[in-house]
This record gives C-alpha cells, structure tokens and sequence, in this order.
C-alpha cells in the first residue's frame, strides 16, 4: 500500500482524539462513497462516539443502494455542524466534489481524505490516498482495524458494497488477491451477498429497461477514436418515468461494445449541461481527459460536466482521445 505509516497513524490519533466526527463523501454518492462513509459512522456509533454521516444535496440515495444499513442515520447536509473537530471524507477527488458540504468541510478544525482517486488533489490536513486501491471501502476497511473497531454484519454489508461496486463484480484492472481476501474476510463477517447483488445489480425498473433500450439504439461509433457514445436527455427520463440516479448501469453495457476501447454516456442535467462518464478497457487514460475537461476520475473510469452540447462535447473528446492514446489500440 502507498500510504504512508505516518498518515495512517495521524488519521488514526484524529479519529480517536475527536470529540465529534463529521463522515461524508462524493455528491450523488455511490456504492462506494456511500458504503464506506455508513460503515465508519457505524463503527464509531457501535463504541459509542459521537460522529454525523452525510452528503451534500440532492440529498437522495439512489435506488440501488436503498438496502444499505445506516441510512435512516443520515443526517441532512443543512444540519451537519459548521465547525467540527474533525471532517473525514470517502471517495470525493477534490474539494468541490463535496458540494453543499465544502463550507463545513472548510470550517472542521482537522480534515482527512480518504480515497482511491488516481486524480485526488490531497485537500486534507491528513491524505489517505492509494490510487492502487480498487476502492475507497478497502482503505475504510485498513482504518477500522487500525482505529481497534470490529466489523458487524452492517458493517461488513456497506464495505462489501463499495467493494463489489467498484470493482464491477471483481472484474476491473484493480481487483487482486487481496481484493478477494477482503472480500472472503466481508462475507465471513455475516454479508448476505445475494441480497446485495439483487438490491444493486438485478432491480431494475421496467422503465429504465425502456430507457436503455432507447439509449442503446442511439450507439453511435467513432473508430478513428476506437470509442463509442450514447446520451440520456431529460426528455428520455420523462417519457419512461425514470431518475437520473437510475441509470447508473447504463456505461456498463455501452462498454462491453467489443470494437471500442472507450464508452462514453452523456447525461443531461437539470441545469441544461451534460455530465459524461467515460470508460476505457485499458488503451486510454480517461482519467486524464476528464482531468483536463474539468472532472477527474481513475486511469480507466472517469468524468465530468460541461456546458457543451453533445456533439461538441464528444467532438472534443474524440480530440483528447486521438492525441493521448497510450497504445496504438486507442486508434
Ligand atoms: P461516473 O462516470 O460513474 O459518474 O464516475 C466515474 C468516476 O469518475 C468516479 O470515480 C467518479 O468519482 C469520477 N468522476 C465522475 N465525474 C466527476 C467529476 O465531475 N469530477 C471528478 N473530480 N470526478 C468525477
Ligand atoms: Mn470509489
């Protein structure tokens, strides 16, 4: 592991000096961010300390990850104190990717970040960073049993969560013995993986299968690029009745095209811009041109927002991509 033996231990004498922790993560929080913020909240809970869990507006779970334990202790982002001891964050890459919670973030009098983001800007006082780490749960997992606090199946459910997540199944570049041992360990602490699997990766709505039906008629190639594309616009989630938060699964299966290296799914945002998510199977570093679009990410699954339309916007993606591959597959 990358870290640091003395950030490991700063952030452990952090926690355990706090008189009250504030746990938050990412904005529209996933498997990951979410997994791992519950479980240290838990942690902590079960010894009997004070800590708050939460995560800046919209402050809504998305679907899949409604079984998760420990949500009904969340505390809403309006109400997380100004000027905590201390502020531990999961999974967020840089300061703005707290949202709604920067301001508390700020005004903590002790900060540590714990994340996996090969682009992670280090805005804590303490940085616990391994972008080798296939999630944020793993390194979670590190802290609990540095910090003495022992799993329970809850716990163990939340971390299995970010871990199954992010790993896509255990599939990902980053997955590795450890990886699975981690797992075993998870399972072995009471997790009923079946549910979890169910609730996140076999519940779908009817309309979201519309949906996808819909987005992946509208695949459109780019080979010069080696890369393939789709979007979901507002119009596209009001004629099937579906959330944005839904349709998180959806680059999955633009992914698996097997003539293109990168997938792109452009998603249109309330506001009128459009968040991309990008994926590579290994020929290009998306988590550069996310990096340079203004986003950020890991080497192989990334993103970010612009005001662009989306052809524009994919236009220049194709630009990035054709000037940065790292490997003549990526042309
Ligand atoms: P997704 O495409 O699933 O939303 O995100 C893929 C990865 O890129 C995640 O690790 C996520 O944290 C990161 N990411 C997505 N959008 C942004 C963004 O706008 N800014 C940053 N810094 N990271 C992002
Ligand atoms: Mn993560």
């Amino acid at each position: 592991m990358s870290i640091p033996e003395q950030d490991w231990q700063a952030a452990v004498t952090a926690i355990a000096d706090a008189e009250q922790a504030v746990i938050s993560c990412h904005v529209h929080p996933d498997g990951d961010a979410l997994g791992s913020a519950l479980a240290l909240h838990r942690a902590l809970a079960n010894t009997g300390r004070k800590a708050v869990v939460s995560f800046s507006e919209p402050f809504t779970v998305a679907p899949h990850y409604r079984f998760l334990p420990g949500l009904d202790r969340l505390t809403p982002p309006d109400q997380v104190p100004a000027a905590a001891d201390l502020f531990v964050c999961f999974d967020a890459g840089s300061l703005d990717r707290l949202g709604s919670l920067v301001d508390a973030f700020e005004g903590a009098a002790r900060t540590v970040v714990v994340d996996h983001h090969a682009s992670n800007t280090r805005f804590g006082d303490i940085n616990l960073i391994d972008p080798a780490s296939p999630a944020s749960a793993v390194l979670c997992r590190e802290l609990l049993r540095r910090l003495g606090l022992p799993l329970d199946r809850d716990i163990a459910t939340c971390l299995y969560t970010g871990l199954v997540t992010d790993t896509g199944r255990f599939q990902y570049q980053a997955t590795s013995p450890d990886t699975h041992r981690l797992a075993a360990e998870l399972l072995a602490a009471g997790v009923e993986q079946y549910e979890v699997a169910k609730a996140v990766f076999e519940t779908n709505r009817i309309g979201y299968l519309r949906l996808v039906a819909d987005a992946l008629g509208q695949l459109v190639q780019v080979p010069e690029a080696s890369l393939v594309w789709t979007r979901v616009g507002l119009a596209d989630l009001a004629a099937h009745g579906v959330d944005m938060e839904e349709t998180e699964g959806l680059i999955d299966l633009v992914r698996t095209d097997g003539a293109s290296d990168v997938a792109a799914v452009l998603k249109e945002q309330p506001d009128g811009t459009w968040k991309v998510s990008l994926r590579s199977k290994g020929a290009t570093d998306v988590g550069r041109i996310a990096t340079r679009f203004g986003g950020g990410g890991h080497k192989f699954a990334a993103g970010f927002t612009t005001e662009l339309d989306p052809e524009a916007t994919v236009a220049a993606v194709v630009e990035a991509v054709t000037g940065h591959a790292t490997s003549p597959l990526a042309r």
